[in-house]
């Protein structure tokens, strides 16, 4: 692709409109071509079938709709993808695709990438280990969605354009420190034209940015929250997760608070459980302490194993004695269902670049 044409995807339709005025063409062409990119996910003009051929021509030779191109992809025995996707400058992100249910009608969450790498380095976390190359643009994040919906639909024979139910923005990055792409993103996935998937599907997750915590408040989405914990006192959590000491836990409790007071939605609380780390009673009393005011749900995740990395996933006995401390304690506690480790595809597995890991 050439650098230099002008960029269609990410436009809404006025801004398309304006830009078929801008080189002398109708307007309502606009709308065809927004039908293409979203429901079929078309990027080349020349599959445009209802625009006039010179069109077509045309715009080909000074535009372009840069949907990322799934590159490689695994499939988990249980059915989760994993998708390795290009962007216009040649970096690589990782999506996730999860069944939900089984059979003809199932529909998919997504789990999109918000940057390439990340800046925060939880020291668990493959992505956090290799480091931070730069922000995905809004138009990458939806593009992300429409190139895994495209390979998806292809691989499954479908035409449905429902195939993707919901997004969690569980991928590589950290969304709140890329705030303003992030929060477009959303706008047109969510937006009727675009994507139309409802907000109520959507998932933010965040490492504990307080202050991108306090901006998301004041949005008034119905979108869910849904916040790193794993640990419940500053000093396990400065080690876990770095970004702890720029807002520690009473800063990042009190951002949730706001949060809360504004939305008047639930938040989720997710919790890595690293055996002989972040496990034992105390730090189950301290989780009732913190959280039991708030009325929240908690996840618990085991955790997925990453070379190189010392953490180890916990027994099963473990996992459900810390389990049902939590439980006792009154916390609304679920168990997270392990998706796609057998592809590291699993929460914090997700490291682009390390192509060996493919087959395609
Ligand atoms: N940066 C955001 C969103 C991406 S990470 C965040 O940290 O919330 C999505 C979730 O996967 C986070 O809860 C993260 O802590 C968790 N995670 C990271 N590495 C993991 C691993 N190896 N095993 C299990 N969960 C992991
Ligand atoms: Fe970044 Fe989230 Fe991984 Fe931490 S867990 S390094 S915030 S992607």
């Amino acid at each position: 692709m050439v650098p230099n044409k002008d960029e269609l995807l990410g436009k809404d339709i006025e801004e398309l409109e304006s830009y078929m005025i801008s080189i002398g063409e109708a307007a309502f062409r606009a709308r065809q071509i927004f039908k293409w990119i979203y429901s079929k996910e078309v990027n080349s003009f020349y599959d445009m079938s209802d625009l006039p051929r010179e069109l077509r021509k045309k715009l080909d030779t000074m535009a372009q709709i840069s949907i990322p191109r799934v590159l490689k992809q695994r499939v988990s025995q249980d059915g989760t993808r994993k998708y390795l996707l290009e962007l216009r400058d040649k970096k690589r992100i990782e999506s996730v695709l999860i069944p939900q249910g089984s059979g003809k009608n199932s529909r998919y969450t997504i789990c999109v990438s918000t940057q390439v790498g990340c800046p925060i380095g939880c020291s668990f976390c493959a992505t956090g280990q290799a480091g931070f190359q730069r922000n995905l643009d809004y138009f990458e994040i939806v593009g992300q969605v429409l190139g895994s919906r495209r390979e998806l639909k292809r691989k499954l024979k479908s035409n449905e354009e429902n195939l993707i139910s919901n997004v969690v923005y569980m991928g590589m990055g950290e969304p709140l420190l890329n705030y303003n792409e992030m929060i477009k993103s959303i706008y047109m996935l969510n937006h009727p034209k675009g994507l139309g998937i409802g907000q109520r599907h959507i998932t933010v997750s965040t490492a504990g940015e307080a202050s991108g915590i306090k901006r998301l408040a004041d949005e008034g989405m119905q979108i869910t929250l849904a916040v790193s914990l794993h640990a419940c006192d500053d000093t396990l959590r400065n080690h876990l997760v770095p970004l702890n000491r720029k807002y520690p836990l009473s800063a990042l409790r009190d951002a949730i608070e706001y949060y809360i007071s504004v939305t008047n939605r639930r938040v989720t609380f997710e919790y890595v459980l690293l055996d002989e780390v972040n496990m034992s009673k105390r730090d189950a009393r301290n989780m009732i302490r913190l959280l039991k005011p708030l009325l929240a749900n908690v996840n618990l995740i085991p955790y997925n194993e990453v070379d190189g990395l010392d953490y180890t996933k916990p027994s099963p006995p473990r996992i459900q004695q810390f389990f049902a401390w939590l439980a006792e304690g009154g916390l609304n506690v679920t168990l997270r269902e392990e998706k796609g480790s057998d592809i590291m595809a699993a929460c914090g597995q997700l490291k682009a670049g390390y192509s060996k890991m493919y087959r395609n």
